[in-house]
C-alpha cells in the first residue's frame, strides 16, 4: 500500500523507477507530512468540486487532493514521472494524469471535458521557473475556476500578494488584485522539499473575483500602464510613463494632473483606483 506521508517510500519508488532530478523542470518535491493536507484543505476543493494541479511530481499532493475532491486532473511535462504515479496514485479512481505542458495545454477545453456541471479550482506546487507566467496566464485566461492555491517562493508570495499602494506591490500584484483576492495562506520551510531549494516558499491563495475592484473599458490599456509605470519602478511617473508608453513627458504629467496625481508619485504608491484613473486619461 502506498504511503506518500512516508519519504522513505516516495524515495523508494523513485530510485526503483531511476529518477533523478531536473533542475530545469524546478523539480522539488514536497516530503513534509504535513504540507499536503493543509494545502489541499485550503484549495476548496470537496466532493463537489473538481482539481485541477499542475506538476504533479510523485504525486504526494495528488494524493490528498484526490481524497476530497470529486475528480483531480494532474497535468505534468515529465513523461518519466508517469510510471511512478501509475505507482503512487493506484489506490485512487478519481485522478487523471495528462503528459502536457501546462502553459500550452488548453485548460478551457479540459475544464469543459473534464469538469461539466462542477465547479473548478486549481491546486498546485509550482516548478519556480513558470510561476509568474502560469498565474497570469490562469487569471488573463478568466478561466471558469473559484481559487487558484499555489506554492511558490516566499519572496514571489509576497509580491504576488502585496497590495497596490504598497512598498512590496509590482506589476504582478496589480493584476493579481485586479482577478482575485489574494492571500498568504502559510509559509513552508526549505527543508520540507527533496533536493532542498535555495530559499524558503509559502502557500497563497487566490480567491477569484466575479466583478473586478476597479471599472475599466479598456484592459489591455490599463495593463500598458501598469507595466509601463513599474518597468522603472523608482523613476518617477511622468518619467516611467513617457518612456514605458512613448508619450512625451509634458503630455504624461498633463495626464497625471487630470487623474489627480502628484507629479512625484511612483508606481508602488498607486493604488488600483489610480491606474484606472491614469488609463482613462490617457488619449
Ligand atoms: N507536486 C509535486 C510536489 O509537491 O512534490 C512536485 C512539485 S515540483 C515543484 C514541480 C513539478 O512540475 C515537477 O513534477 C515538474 O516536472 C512539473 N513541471 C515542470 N514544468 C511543467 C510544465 N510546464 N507543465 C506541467 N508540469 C511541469
Amino acid at each position: 500500500m502506498s504511503n506518500l506521508t512516508d519519504i522513505s517510500y516516495v524515495k523508494g519508488v523513485l530510485n526503483k523507477h531511476g529518477f533523478t532530478f531536473s533542475k530545469a523542470l524546478g523539480q522539488n518535491f514536497l516530503v513534509n507530512p504535513s504540507v499536503c493536507p493543509k494545502m489541499a484543505e485550503l484549495s476548496g476543493c470537496s466532493d463537489k468540486v473538481g482539481v485541477i494541479e499542475i506538476g504533479p511530481g510523485a504525486g504526494v499532493l495528488t494524493n490528498e487532493l484526490a481524497k476530497k475532491a470529486y475528480k483531480v486532473v494532474a497535468i505534468e511535462l515529465d513523461n518519466r514521472l508517469l510510471p511512478v504515479l501509475q505507482e503512487t496514485l493506484s489506490e485512487h479512481d478519481n485522478i487523471k494524469v495528462v503528459n502536457a505542458d501546462a502553459m500550452k495545454l488548453d485548460l478551457h477545453a479540459l475544464i469543459a471535458e473534464e469538469f461539466e456541471g462542477h465547479d473548478v479550482v486549481i491546486c498546485a506546487n509550482l516548478p519556480y521557473y513558470i510561476t509568474s507566467p502560469v498565474i497570469m496566464r490562469i487569471l488573463e485566461e478568466k478561466l471558469p475556476i473559484k481559487a487558484l492555491t499555489v506554492m511558490v517562493q516566499k519572496e514571489a508570495a509576497d509580491r504576488i500578494c502585496a497590495l497596490p499602494g504598497t512598498r512590496e506591490s509590482g506589476a504582478i500584484s496589480a493584476a493579481v488584485n485586479y482577478y482575485s483576492k489574494p492571500e498568504l495562506l502559510f509559509k513552508v520551510s526549505r527543508g520540507s522539499f527533496i533536493p532542498a531549494p535555495k530559499v524558503d516558499s509559502a502557500v497563497i491563495r487566490l480567491d477569484i473575483l466575479e466583478e473586478p475592484p476597479v471599472k475599466i473599458d479598456d484592459e489591455k490599456k490599463f495593463f500598458r500602464v501598469v507595466k509601463a509605470a513599474f518597468s522603472q519602478r523608482r523613476k518617477t511617473l511622468p518619467n516611467s510613463l513617457s518612456s514605458g508608453l512613448s508619450l512625451p513627458k509634458a503630455q504624461v504629467s498633463s495626464i497625471l494632473e487630470s487623474a489627480g496625481i502628484k507629479q512625484n508619485a511612483r508606481a508602488e504608491e498607486m493604488s488600483m483606483q489610480d491606474f484606472a484613473d491614469i488609463t482613462r486619461a490617457l488619449p
